[in-house]
């Protein structure tokens, strides 16, 4: 692999397209490993959470619990990118998420507020909230529809690992602009979209990406979607929170 390839973010479809409620898998596992090692997304049907790590692919399931993705399991939206080596950064305890933020955020400020970042922290988290979207089936409804009903776990005083993107606000529809993050306990065995949660400790992997390549799906839901920006505010925020 050239180096270039190894700075680019590899995405399968929009988040306008997840939003509107095209949930059909177009991009296996096993393809998708060779984009990159870290990173997150759905699954086919919306059935479970994404997230890559150490360039295995995990699905927490409905009831919170994680297990290995099989290589032939397809995801509808993901992005994952190649977590390069550098120089972690201890995290000391945070008293909230927003403080955490702020510390993130003043590096995306220094480096440049308008390009991609990953993020993983490994760490104790004093707690983790997370939720998952219940499997669907078709005709699909809108993600905003489907996130009336979804699940909420917690996780308190647990080892485990955040893998997060902070997508810059001109790509809004794109990915979900701002912090989209998913967690995973350090057994591997549960985790889940992060809605809240509050580091004890930590050490932060932080990467500055500036190509990304998009794998538009080929079937034709896709390819008929009405896809105009108009009116996709509510569910891109639905996704995002
Ligand atoms: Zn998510």
């Amino acid at each position: 692999m050239e180096m270039g390839e190894r700075q680019a973010i590899y995405q399968v479809s929009t988040l306008q397209a997840l939003a509107r409620g095209n949930y059909y898998g177009s991009t296996d596992m096993e393809t998708l490993l060779t984009h990159g090692d870290t990173g997150l997304g759905t699954f086919h049907a919306v059935g479970g959470e994404l997230i890559v790590i150490d360039g295995h692919a995990y699905r927490v399931l409905g009831d919170g619990s994680a297990v290995e993705a099989a290589t032939s399991d397809t995801t509808p939206f993901a992005t994952v990118t190649w977590l390069r080596e550098q120089v972690p950064v201890r995290l000391k305890r945070q008293p909230s998420i927003e403080a955490l933020k702020d510390i993130l955020t003043e590096q995306v400020r220094e480096l440049g507020i308008n390009d991609v970042y990953i993020v993983r922290i490994d760490g104790h988290f004093r707690h983790a909230h997370t939720r998952t979207v219940p499997r669907q089936t078709p005709p699909y409804r809108a993600m905003t529809d489907v996130l009336d009903d979804q699940p909420v776990f917690r996780f308190n005083q647990r080892e485990g690992v955040l893998v997060g993107f902070r997508t810059p606000q001109h790509m809004q529809g794109i990915n979900v602009a701002g912090y989209h993050e998913h967690f995973i306990t350090d057994d591997r065995k549960g985790g889940g979209h992060l809605l809240d949660y509050q580091l004890d400790s930590g050490v932060l992997t932080f990467g500055e990406i500036h190509k990304l390549m998009i794998d538009l799906p080929a079937d034709s839901a896709f390819l008929q979607a009405d896809l105009h920006p108009d009116n996709l505010d509510a569910a891109i925020r639905a996704v995002e929170n």
